[in-house]
């Protein structure tokens, strides 16, 4: 059955050209839905044989077809990173449930990973280019999430709304001591959608993660001197990345480490 994989490959690769149409007309405040694409530099309109995702870029040598300016590498690399993040939920979405689903149930909450994981690469890619948490990306994000866990039930409801609290909670305790200078108000909806996400033992897996991510990182990136100890953090992207790997590994996670106490 390869064609299965395939086929979802090739859906996320279509999802992720529609999130960097998203993250480009949100930035520049245009409509989502309407208008044609066009190219940045000589604003000629894009024809339908240069917008099939990936193979365009490819095809063009990442250059407008009429300007030959240079396209951004954005667009070829979310495309690709959203088909082969929602292959991956298909293949690992029986890692992380705690009971067997049926077939109906599986699709659901595949169905479910795929949202969120779209959301989340959107809040990934903006945060990176424009260091900002929008509102309008977390905000449906937690609506949805509510109510898909709850609806689902795979999550038990209270975990999922103690999960938002705390998890907001932790960050807004943050954002009050510190007037708003170690986390901004975007990371309080953020760490609100993770623990809406993914229920409050998971949300703290991802939690942990995210800090582990954040200190490799930051300190790779201090000693090879690509930042200062001044450069300002998207830590919404470390977020964002923690809570997929969670929705992967994060059962995985939690059972090794109670593996260690029973
Ligand atoms: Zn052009």
């Amino acid at each position: 059955m390869f064609w299965i994989p395939l086929f979802i490959f090739i859906v996320g690769v279509c999802i992720g050209s529609f999130l960097n149409v998203a993250i480009f007309r949100t930035h520049e405040d245009e409509s989502i839905v309407r208008g044609r694409s066009k190219c940045q530099t000589c604003e000629v309109s894009i024809g339908a044989q240069d917008l099939v995702p990936i193979l365009s870029y490819l095809r063009l040598k990442g250059r407008c077809r009429s300007c030959k300016s240079v396209v951004s590498w954005q667009y070829p690399v979310v495309e690709l990173a959203t088909g082969m993040l929602f292959l991956l939920m298909y293949l690992t979405i029986d890692w992380n449930i705690p009971y067997n689903l049926g077939l109906q149930d599986m699709m659901l909450l595949l169905f479910r990973n795929w949202v969120f994981v779209s959301y989340l690469v959107l809040i990934f890619v903006y945060d990176l280019r424009h260091m900002l948490i929008l509102d309008r990306f977390t905000i449906p994000a937690m609506i949805f999430a509510v109510l898909a866990n709850l609806w689902l039930g795979v999550i038990p409801g209270w975990s999922v709304l103690v999960g938002g609290l705390v998890i907001g909670g932790f960050f807004w305790l943050q954002f009050t001591i510190s007037k708003g200078v170690w986390v901004g108000g975007g990371d309080i909806r953020m760490g609100a959608l993770m623990g809406f996400m993914l229920g409050i033992e998971q949300g703290f897996v991802a939690l942990f993660l995210a800090y582990v991510l954040g200190a490799l990182i930051g300190v790779g990136l201090l000693v090879s001197k690509v930042v200062t100890r001044k450069t300002q953090v998207p830590f919404g992207t470390f977020l964002a990345v923690a809570t997929v790997l969670t929705l992967i590994i994060g059962q995985p996670m939690i059972d090794w480490y109670l593996g260690f106490f029973l």
